[in-house]
């Protein structure tokens, strides 16, 4: 089995590929860090046995992400975990930078259909069994004050799972919408530019998930057997009830 992640360089991007080389699955590991994803790469060739290749892909740039897989050496894919993605501000959409927009939209959701597409066909003209995990979020479920765009587009990624998932369902490919709630990553310190303090107050007095966490939710849905699909799955801390409801304890 040849699992394709986006990225992968990092947080649950990285936990995936580390969880499917456990499992002796080949890998093809894509992000913008060459380097991060190459060491990756070396590592879990090295631990597990497995082939694994290194890519660079800006998922937000068109040609870069429709031509994955050309530049990957043409591997059949069986699997695609669509993880690449990130949150740019938190403020109300009448203050945020429209650039913040444009990178959240390109990454989160066109970039999306860009890898996808090439990917998809493949599959189609194989004709053997193939999963699509897509990486939505609690956020595509409601939207949360000042994260109207990102929330839209993690919307958009489960209207395009439920959709895909119709275009395909005559073909032997599953399609899977994973929404995790609060995941401690580096996702903060994207959001926040670097701001620590900011990130690091978004999980305090909470137990976060952690992004192994939503690696063996992903494992747990390509793992079932052929003709069962688990067409959508909501993971988040057990203090968090819904994007708005986090029981967080006091701290000093
Ligand atoms: P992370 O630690 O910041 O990792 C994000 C990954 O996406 C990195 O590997 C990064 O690689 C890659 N990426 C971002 N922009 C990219 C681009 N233009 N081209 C290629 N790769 C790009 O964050 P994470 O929490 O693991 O996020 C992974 C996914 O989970 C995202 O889709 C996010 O929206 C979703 N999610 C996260 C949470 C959470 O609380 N953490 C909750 C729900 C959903 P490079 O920078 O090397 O390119």
């Amino acid at each position: 089995m040849t699992v394709l992640i986006t990225g992968a360089s990092a947080g649950i991007g990285e936990a995936c590929a580390r969880a499917f080389a456990a499992r002796g699955a080949d890998l093809v590991l894509a992000a913008r860090r060459l380097d991060r994803l190459e060491g990756l790469a070396a590592e879990l060739k090295a631990a597990h046995g497995i082939r694994a290749t290194a890519v660079y892909l800006d998922v937000a740039d068109r040609s870069s992400a429709s031509t994955l897989l050309e530049r990957a050496g043409h591997p059949s894919i069986d699997v695609l975990v669509n993880n690449a993605g990130l949150a740019r501000g938190l403020e109300p959409l009448q203050d945020n930078a429209a650039d913040d927009w444009d990178e959240m939209i390109d990454a989160n959701v066109k970039g999306l259909l860009w890898v996808t597409q090439p990917v998809v066909r493949q599959m189609i003209a194989r004709g053997t069994p193939a999963h699509i995990v897509n990486m939505g979020s609690l956020a595509g479920i409601a939207a949360y004050p000042n994260g109207a765009v990102y929330c839209a587009t993690k919307a958009a990624v489960k209207a395009i799972s439920d959709g895909l998932r119709q275009d395909v369902h005559r073909h032997p490919i599953r399609v899977t919408l994973i929404q995790p709630g609060m995941v401690e990553t580096d996702f903060s310190r994207v959001r926040f530019r670097g701001d620590e303090a900011r990130a690091a107050g978004v999980y305090r007095g909470i137990e976060p998930l952690k992004a192994v966490d939503i690696a063996e939710a992903v494992v747990y849905a390509v793992s079932a057997p052929a003709h069962v699909q688990v067409t959508e799955l909501t993971v988040t801390a057990t203090h968090q009830a819904n994007a708005f409801t986090v029981y967080k304890k006091p701290t000093e």
